[in-house]
């Protein structure tokens, strides 16, 4: 049993229509995580707290609780994810969260998968911003910055299929025959591919939010709707729709650029549609051209590791997992077990979550010294171990990378 204070002067996040009402005392929930999770997670707040202080003074300040899971609450209190630790999710719905052991192939549930659902994060949303000075496969790897918008809940990773020689395949290959004449192989497994108006067109809004909250300038909807018209090609109508109804006064379409002329009008952003299989050749060979994409759950999955080797070491992202009242932020990478615990770990994957979580609290001026303070430090050649050894320069321990951040923040205008 664990008894969680929270402190007298901090407020939480509220949400009201998908829109998060950040108070200037807010309390955010932080998980450790295993391995290097403390290392990682007390370096991220520490830069945080720098980048918040820098940008507004005493003004505002993160009140910062940290609830146990994973490793730390099994010694604590004998559970992985204890009650009073979800009570405390369900209440104040924004965590900053080290990664977890996930057992593979039984075990314990994945604690990730817990929290997503339990707050329906149905967005994953991963930034790649190429930082000077990685070793990046392309010619031109400064002009990749983007992020991707991944519908987290819907599409074939609901995961309804059957085995080819189950009674359900075989119950609904006959369906199929009898009722629409469509005959399969006998030998055939099923899996079935659900998409939503409802689940297309939130993540859709958030997506569109996000890029004019951010003064981003483009919002591509990634589909295969020339094959799947009715799931692909209706997710792309459906975001279409959303662009034009809800976002008017914001948004152009490309098509309409195309018959204006081609020029942008001053501060709109451009929705645009792309084919999946396509646009895994232009984020390569023009990533300059992309922005903000809306991808389905499948696609959204393969084009978020492409991107990311496209900046050269997807150790260094971050990612978040959004629903309409609430968000987790954390890493891409895993507990590292190996470098638990020697102060070496690269923080930079969980302070890009962290970052990502100040835009979606609208303390836009906090993220962006974060961003630039990371960019300097691979300027200046401050780095943790696994790019030092690349670069063949000296490694900073995570404390001393974690420092090297604050200083620069310091001399930032
Ligand atoms: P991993 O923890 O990401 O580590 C793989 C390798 O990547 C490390 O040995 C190290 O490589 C490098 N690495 C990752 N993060 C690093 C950092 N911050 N600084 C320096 N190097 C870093 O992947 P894994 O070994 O497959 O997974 C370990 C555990 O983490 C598993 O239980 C898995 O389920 C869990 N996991 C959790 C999450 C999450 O909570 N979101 C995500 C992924 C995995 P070198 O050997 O090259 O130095």
């Amino acid at each position: 049993m664990v008894d969680y204070k929270v402190p007298e002067d901090g407020e939480p996040i509220r949400f009201e229509n998908g829109k998060w009402i950040t108070p200037n005392k807010p309390i955010i929930l932080y998980i450790e995580g295993d391995g290097i999770g403390p290392e990682i997670t007390q370096s991220a707040i520490k830069v945080v707290n720098k980048a918040v202080e820098k940008a507004y003074g005493s003004s505002r300040e993160i009140k910062w609780v940290e609830v146990y899971a994973g490793d730390k609450a099994l010694q604590i209190t004998g559970d992985r994810f204890p009650k009073e630790t979800q009570d405390m999710l369900l209440k104040y719905r924004v965590v900053l969260k080290g990664p977890l052991t996930t057992p593979i192939g039984g075990g314990w549930r994945s604690i990730n998968v817990s929290i997503r659902l339990m707050l329906d994060l149905y967005a994953n949303i991963r930034p790649v911003k190429y930082i000077q000075g990685l070793e990046s496969p392309l010619k031109h790897p400064e002009k990749v910055d983007l992020i991707i918008f991944r519908e987290n809940t819907d599409d074939l990773y609901r995961g309804i299929e059957w085995p080819a020689d189950s009674p359900e395949a075989k119950k609904i290959r006959e369906f199929l025959k009898k009722e629409f004449n469509i005959e399969l192989e006998d030998d055939t497994g099923i899996g079935i591919k659900p998409m939503s108006k409802y689940k297309t067109q939130r993540i859709a809004r958030m997506a569109i939010r996000y890029a004019i909250e951010n003064k981003r300038r483009k919002v591509t909807i990634m589909h295969k709707g020339n094959v799947m018209k009715y799931t692909e090609g209706a997710f792309r109508e459906w975001a279409y729709e959303v662009a034009l109804k809800e976002f008017r006064d914001y948004i152009v379409t490309e098509d309409e650029v195309n018959k204006a002329g081609g020029k942008v009008p001053e501060g709109k952003i451009v929705v645009n549609d792309r084919i999946a299989d396509n646009m895994f050749q232009q984020i390569i060979t023009r990533p300059d051209e992309y922005d903000i994409i809306l991808a389905p759950n499948v696609n959204g999955d393969y084009i978020s590791d492409a991107a990311g080797a496209l900046i050269g070491d997807i150790g260094l992202l971050g990612g978040a997992n959004i629903g309409d009242t609430g968000g987790m932020f954390e890493a891409i990478h895993g507990t590292a077990p190996k470098y638990a615990g020697k102060d070496v770990a690269n923080p930079t994957g969980i302070i890009k979550g962290a970052e990502m979580m100040l835009r979606f609290m609208g303390w836009i001026e906090a993220a962006d010294l974060i961003d630039k303070a990371l960019m300097t430090a691979m300027e200046q050649k401050k780095v943790t171990q696994d790019i030092a050894r690349f670069l063949g320069v000296k490694a900073l321990k995570t404390s001393e990378f974690t420092q090297a951040l604050i200083d620069i923040i310091d001399t930032l205008k």
